[in-house]
Formats: structure tokens, sequence, C-alpha cells
């Protein structure tokens, strides 16, 4: 009698222990920024993306250039991101998909996904995806012959949306699109909020200064803002102000950030524009214009800076 009342009390405890644990795990929400640069092949600025990880799930929010490899060195194969979102189709936000797709169908240490490839984007995903079999048909045919590896991994599964609304809903996490404004020829683009346990992460896209920015930003634990700035001598060069008119210079991103009053303000996607005989702005310089009109928490995006979520938002810098 008493051994099996220790033995029940023995269960619950470890029962206790498997729930704290499970909660634990599933209470699980970090965004690490995977690339914080733009078209300019910078070693040290990947192209945009971002990985969201919540609960068991894992996104990633673009794929620029050199996605595997800092998924890499996040300890994310390719082959374990369940969804791609595209936020428009600048080939920065995108150059990096074949390699998500192709490497992450690779045995292990690769991921070895063996669901089909997920994306969901505004219009003009499938068209993407499309070509994209097609570019890579006998690779696949090959590697199917040769490796035998699995064709459901090489499947892809596209989902476009037109207009903005939720996107995803699936145990817990909520994903909604927004649209944005990236200039009058730039279209679809759209930005997105992640909500999760009642937290949420707020990626802009590529946009000008956009109300709709703060309007699904306001409240969130994180706003990610993409930003863009050159070098005050040459802001009077056309080409340098049709750059700055596709996006936001860290004023106007300070305006948003005021207004949307996040836990954390945070900048990626980071564009500095200079020549070869005028250096371009320093992060100092972003800083001190940011300041001109957001006081805010305020963090300069660097590539696998990761920011875990909770009550509070802990910001991890990656040291290799
Ligand atoms: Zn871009
Ligand atoms: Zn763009």
């Amino acid at each position: 009698m008493r051994g099996s009342l220790l033995a029940i009390g023995f269960t619950c405890l470890l029962s206790g222990m498997l729930a704290t644990t499970e909660v634990r795990a599933d209470s699980h929400f970090r965004v690490t920024l995977i690339g914080t640069g733009s078209p300019i092949p910078r070693p040290d600025r990947f192209g945009p993306s971002t990985l969201i990880e919540a609960g068991d799930q894992k996104f990633l929010i673009d794929a620029g250039r050199g996605a595997p490899v800092h998924l890499w060195k996040a300890k994310v194969p390719a082959g374990k991101i369940d969804v791609l979102f595209l936020t428009h189709y600048h080939s920065d936000h995108t150059s990096g998909i074949p390699d998500l797709w192709l490497t992450g169908w690779l045995p292990p240490p690769f991921g070895q996904r063996k669901t089909a490839f997920h994306v969901i984007g505004p219009s003009g995903a499938k068209v993407l995806m499309e070509n994209l079999e097609k570019a890579y048909a006998l690779d696949v045919k090959i590697r199917i012959e040769d490796e035998k590896l699995p064709t459901e991994g090489i499947a892809v599964k596209v989902e476009e949306f037109d207009k903005e609304g939720v996107v995803y809903e699936k145990r817990g996490v909520k994903v909604t699109a927004f649209e944005v404004n990236h200039g009058d020829a730039i279209k679809p683009a759209f930005g997105y909020r992640i909500d999760y346990k009642g937290h949420s992460a707020v990626i802009s896209g590529d946009t000008r200064y956009n109300q709709n920015v703060i309007k699904y930003g306001t409240g969130a634990d994180l706003l990610i803002h993409e930003v863009a700035m050159a070098a005050p001598a040459l802001t009077q060069i056309p080409a340098m102000q049709r750059i700055i008119a596709h996006h936001t210079t860290p004023k106007e991103a300070g305006m948003v950030f005021a207004k949307a009053k996040p836990k954390l303000a945070v900048y990626t996607h980071i564009v500095l524009l200079g020549n070869d005989k005028i250096a371009e702005p320093s992060l100092d310089d972003l800083i001190a214009e940011t300041r001109q009109t957001y006081d805010g928490p305020l963090e300069i995006g660097e590539d696998l800076t990761s920011f875990e979520i909770g009550d509070t938002v802990t910001v991890h810098h990656f040291r290799p």
C-alpha cells in the first residue's frame, strides 16, 4: 500500500516535472536576425532574412543571400523551416530560396525535409516557385534516382494572398500580413505580425514611412524596421533620392517607433549610402538621426543577433 502510494506520488512528481518542461518549451518565442543587409554583397550583412521560433515551429521571413549559411550558424538546418513567408519580390529577399529549398531536402545534417516546402506570400509566389522547380528539375531528378531522396520533401506548397489579414494560424501561432508602401511600382509589398502566447513580433518588410506599420506594430514586444540613410552630401543626387524614396529614413523610423511604442525597436535591412569619394553614414549617424524623433529602447540589428521574447525582451549577440 505504502509502495503504491509512493509510486503514485512519484508519478505525480514526474508528470509535474514534465508538464513544467513542456510549458517552458511551448512558450519559447525567439526572433533571430539571419541577414540584416541589402542588395550590397557585404560579408558582414547577409541578405534580408529573419527567423521566428515559436513553440515547436520555425518560420523564415524572406530568404536573402546566404540565408542557409546563417541558419546553420544559428543551429537551424535549412530543412527544419516549417514555413517561408515572403514580403515582396525584390531579389535581395528571394535569392536564398533555391538554396533553402534544395539544401533542406538533403539527408542529415541538412535537415532532410520530409514534407513539402511551404511558402506563403503575396501574389507572385506561385510563379516564382513554379519557375524554380523548372530551373532545378534536373538536380531533383538526379537526386531522386541517385540518392533515393524522398519526393515528398522536394515538393512545393504555395499559398498566395492578395490582401491583408491572417495568413497562417496553427498551434497558437498567428501570422498576419499587412500592406506596406515600398513605392508605386513595387507592388505587392507586405509586412508581417507574428502573435504567440500574448506576445508579438512585427517586421515592417521594405517600406516607406507607413501608417500601417504603426497600426500593426503598436504595443508589439519587438518591432523590426527597415531603414535607409544617405551621406548628407549625396542626398541631392537623383539616383540616391530614388533609393531613399523607396525606404524609411532613420528620422521617419523614429517617428514610427515613437507612435507604436514597442518594448524594443530593432533595425534590419540597413541601407547606408555613400560613394567612392564620400563615406557612407556610420551607425552612430544612424542612431543620432533616429534619436531626433525617438528616445525609447533601440537595437541596431547585426546578423545573428537574437531576441528572446517573454515578459521582457532579452538580446543575445552572436559570438562564434
Ligand atoms: Zn530589400
Ligand atoms: Zn525591396
